[in-house]
């Protein structure tokens, strides 16, 4: 039976609190409360969802809890003010980590632990870029993750510009000595990252002393976009980062005009020894079948600019909210749920390729992997990948999520912590999927918490948790 009275109290609660950082985003909690009350499935159920029943009350209070108050955006708040970027090798990170343990034991997750990982340890350092000819003029850059540094005064040479790899290909001899822009406007980002992540060797083959490459996202407010590069083992390293979109078009109506422009770069970066890192793990254990296992996740580390509160620190939080929700209703399910906060997604996946090594004769009892890594902005529901019997069951509990605007899956899920594990135990993924613009922020400086809306949070958190719930409570494991 539906909860009415809960329902009700939920929206009250809502109404109530005062401690919600604006008043439209209490009104548009109060709509949403009111909105599920209309969509709440009912009568009108068919009659292939009486499965869902027992679960319904569960899932009610979930969505109760996490609507009514914006706990899981000021623990975001916090992660970021307090700790500021959290790249893999830093004090930083590894103190959040520390700190992360210590909120989930507070939060009263079980099991809570460490567990070790080597990770690279890339360092910036300083750096810049200018034109020193025709005129000299400061331009907006962020070197590439991994990139190697320059020599103490820089790199100057003469700028080519291409806007494809053919285009590189076809200017053959006349790459070599130059300093290389890859210009290609951005399309979608699995298209359009291939320039940072390729080009630099791709450029150095032919004799490119550089590499720049406009920045992997929209036009933003002259905003540079970092990342991580990945130099060929059989070509010589050069130095490679990433300017703004303003500066990529600048420098290519130059180039069109036949102008010979001449840039200096300077970049301290380098890559040191490996360092110590965890990825960070908590459970809710489960009540019959505690060795069967829904993994929950994001990634704790971030780019070393901004405060990587949408990439991801968010979806680290919503995940692990997922959990805290649970304990705090007393709500344990038949299986384990297990929420990880992946380290050294960006420039290594070292945690997620750590996890499947450490877990690998466990695979077979993970049920399902979750990930969300697109930032946390309006959530439409989820992207899974697995069997057609699994998507009907998802699609089943993804109608209790209507009522929030959550109820949608799509027809592929997973993510780059989970990939590792999720290939090796074939195991069904599935990702959170949100309406933002994630790659406006993505790698960048302007990545901080304001950009996301707490209610956003709220309702991310209340669709991980109904999903995760009832997937780790079905008494038919998934399959
Ligand atoms: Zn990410």
């Amino acid at each position: 039976m539906e909860s009415w009275p809960r329902r009700l109290m939920a929206a009250a609660s809502v109404l109530k609190s005062s401690d919600m950082p604006h008043a439209f985003v209490r009104r548009l909690a109060v709509l949403i409360c009111i909105f599920s009350f209309v969509a709440a499935p009912g009568a009108q159920q068919p009659p292939s969802t009486a499965w869902l029943d027992p679960h319904r009350d569960a899932a009610s209070r979930l969505l109760g809890e996490a609507l009514a108050n914006d706990f899981a955006w000021q623990r975001l708040a916090e992660l970021g003010d307090t700790f500021g970027h959290r790249l893999s090798g830093s004090k930083a990170l590894e103190d959040a980590i520390d700190w992360a343990v210590v909120q989930m034991k507070k939060d009263g997750l079980e099991n809570v632990r460490k567990e070790p990982v080597k990770v690279p340890h890339w360092v910036r350092g300083k750096e810049s870029l200018e034109i020193v000819a025709p005129y000299p003029s400061g331009l907006v850059m962020l070197g590439l993750g991994n990139s190697v540094g320059t020599p103490a005064d820089g790199i100057e040479a003469e700028l080519l510009v291409v806007r494809t790899f053919e285009e590189l290909d076809a200017a053959g001899s006349k790459v070599k000595g130059k300093i290389v822009l890859f210009n290609a406007p951005f399309t979608t980002y699995g298209e359009t990252v291939r320039y940072r992540s390729a080009g630099p060797s791709r450029a150095a083959t032919l004799g490119a002393v550089a590499t720049l490459v406009r920045s992997v996202g929209p036009p933003g407010l002259r905003t540079p976009h970092t990342g991580a590069l990945t130099y060929d083992a059989n070509t010589p390293k050069i130095p490679a980062a990433a300017v703004t979109t303003e500066d990529a078009d600048r420098l290519q109506r130059m180039a069109n005009r036949g102008t010979t422009v001449r840039l200096r770069l300077k970049m301290e970066a380098q890559m040191l020894p490996d360092a110590d890192s965890f990825n960070v793990v908590g459970e809710i254990r489960g009540r019959e079948f505690p060795e069967e296992v829904i993994v929950l996740g994001g990634h704790f580390d971030s780019w070393d600019v901004g405060t990587g509160s949408t990439d991801d620190g968010g979806g680290t939080i919503v995940t692990w909210e997922a959990l805290r929700l649970m304990k705090k209703l007393n709500l344990r399910p038949r299986r384990t749920v297990r929420v990880v906060l992946w380290t050294n997604e960006e420039n290594g996946l070292r945690g997620g390729t750590a996890y499947r090594d450490r877990y690998r004769d466990q695979l077979a009892n993970h049920v399902l992997m979750m990930e969300s890594d697109s930032g946390v902005f309006r959530p439409t529901g989820f992207g899974f990948t697995g069997s057609d019997a699994a998507r009907a069951k998802i699609e089943g509990i993804a109608t209790l999520l209507r009522g929030i605007q959550a109820g949608r899956i799509g027809p592929a899920g997973g993510g780059a912590d989970i990939g590792p594990s999720v290939e090796a135990g074939k195991i069904p993924s599935m990702s959170l999927e949100v309406e933002g613009n994630y790659f406006l922020l993505h790698h960048t400086p302007a990545d901080t918490v304001d950009k996301i809306d707490p209610m956003d949070m709220a309702r991310a958190s209340g669709a991980i948790a109904v999903m995760s719930y009832i997937i780790a409570d079905m008494p038919e494991r998934i399959r």
